[in-house]
């Protein structure tokens, strides 16, 4: 399978990876909780780690099993574990990775509900210093003894910063620090998180990898690049023989098992056929991006445009370099003249509504609904502006969304 396409693995490989029963072509949705063994020595062998199955699930479904074997394939990773949620996916993997006094360099321009996270985190005794990851030099300044991970987004969301992704990546080597990448805004046919060095990559699953906006579900992989033997927070128990399965084990069993936020059987099924079709709405998204950026940038009652499409965006090149295509997300300041609210009351095509990566085009004012709970200050340092909107674009045809722009910007 490895020789062929992006899509042409991704459409075939229930078929192929996941070998369903009686020439299935998809994974069987089994909503099954239990497993019975016929042998009482197979339930042992399981919960000892001698064989592999599932005995609870909570812990593991063949569905589950199936959609993370998918996941893990197209990252090119060692394995992969599914949540029931992006955010669930984030907070057991920190929660069962780190531990009070461990201190971790954190992206400045992060997801709302992850950086209210990372407060929860600070209650809990992990220390935290948040940079601007647009330049490896901050991290550097930031490292201190007690420095575990490095934990940031690929392309920021609603600025569109794009972090200094290779950089980071062989700094992280160098120090022997976990390197986390929220690789949400770039699912794996937009972007080689193992390029970057990155050892873990986290994404929300309702996003672009399902991208119909029907669906919740998280996902972690493991690219196999970190050395987990120097990460000293591997409980004993889950020091096995081989070293490169000692986080996604501990990730699993006190993440996913623990804490218990499991993605279901039937939002596995949903998740995997939404995924069928990732290259072919992201390659849309991204044009249809790109020409809408473009019309704004020339907009005379827009005042700045954040997308990294643009030629005069500050990471351009390097998003050129290391994305294929430059995203859904894209987000722009109107005049002072003209109140946000109302001009997306005057928009009839976009949805107002918060989410991304869905087929439809959605937007939103910034400051007053995702960063009504930070300060004015937080806001400015965040680069987020009182009149400023986010465009989640999605797969329409491209005439009527500038269409769409053209009669609202006329009532004006
Ligand atoms: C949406 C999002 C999440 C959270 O995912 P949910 O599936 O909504 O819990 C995390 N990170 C980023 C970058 C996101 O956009």
């Amino acid at each position: 399978m490895k020789n062929k396409g992006f899509t042409t693995q991704l459409v075939h490989a229930d078929r192929l990876l996941n070998l369903p029963e009686n020439g299935a072509v998809h994974q069987a949705t089994n909503n099954s909780v239990l497993f019975e063994f016929k042998d009482a020595q197979g339930i042992v062998d399981v919960f000892q780690g001698k064989k592999a199955g599932h005995v609870y699930g909570r812990s593991s479904t063949g569905s589950a099993a199936a959609l993370q074997n998918i996941l893990n394939h197209l990252e090119g990773g060692v394995g992969a574990i599914t949540f029931a949620t992006g955010m669930a996916a984030i907070t057991s993997t920190m929660l069962s990775l780190f531990k009070a006094g461990d201190h971790i360099i954190v992206s400045h321009f992060l997801f709302g509900n992850t950086r209210s996270f990372a407060e929860t985190m600070q209650t809990l005794g992990i220390e935290l210093s948040f940079v601007d990851v647009t330049d490896v030099r901050n991290i550097e300044q930031a490292y201190q003894k007690n420095t575990k991970a490095v934990y940031l987004e690929t392309i920021a969301n609603p600025v569109t910063q794009v972090a200094d992704l290779p950089c980071i990546g062989r700094y992280c080597q160098e120090k022997g620090l976990l390197f986390i990448v929220d690789s949400t805004m770039t699912p794996p046919n937009m972007f080689d998180a193992k390029s970057v060095l990155a050892s873990i990559t986290i994404s929300s699953l309702t996003k672009y990898v399902s991208g119909h906006g029907n669906v919740l579900g998280g996902a972690v992989v493991d690219t196999g690049l970190f050395d987990w033997s120097k990460f000293d927070n591997i409980l004993d128990i889950y020091r096995g023989a081989d070293t490169t399965l000692w986080g996604l084990t501990q990730m699993r069993k006190r993440g996913l098992r623990d804490m218990g936020a499991t993605l279901s059987p039937q939002s596995c099924h949903e998740i995997s056929i939404g995924l069928e079709t990732l290259v072919l709405r992201t390659d849309k998204t991204c044009d249809n991006a790109l020409r809408i950026a473009s019309y704004l940038h020339n907009h005379p009652k827009v005042t700045a445009v954040y997308y990294p499409g643009l030629a005069d965006h500050p990471q351009h090149f390097l998003a050129r370099e290391y994305f294929k295509g430059y995203g859904g997300i894209l987000s722009f300041d109107l005049i002072d003249e003209i109140d946000p609210i109302a001009f997306l009351n005057a928009l009839e095509l976009v949805i107002c509504a918060t989410h991304l990566g869905d087929t439809r085009t959605l937007a939103l004012p910034v400051a007053s609904t995702i960063y009504f709970e930070s300060s004015q200050q937080e806001r400015d340092e965040m680069g987020i502006n009182d009149n400023m909107i986010r465009m989640s674009v999605g797969i329409e045809d491209s005439d009527d969304l500038v269409a769409d722009f053209e009669q609202a910007f006329g009532k004006f």
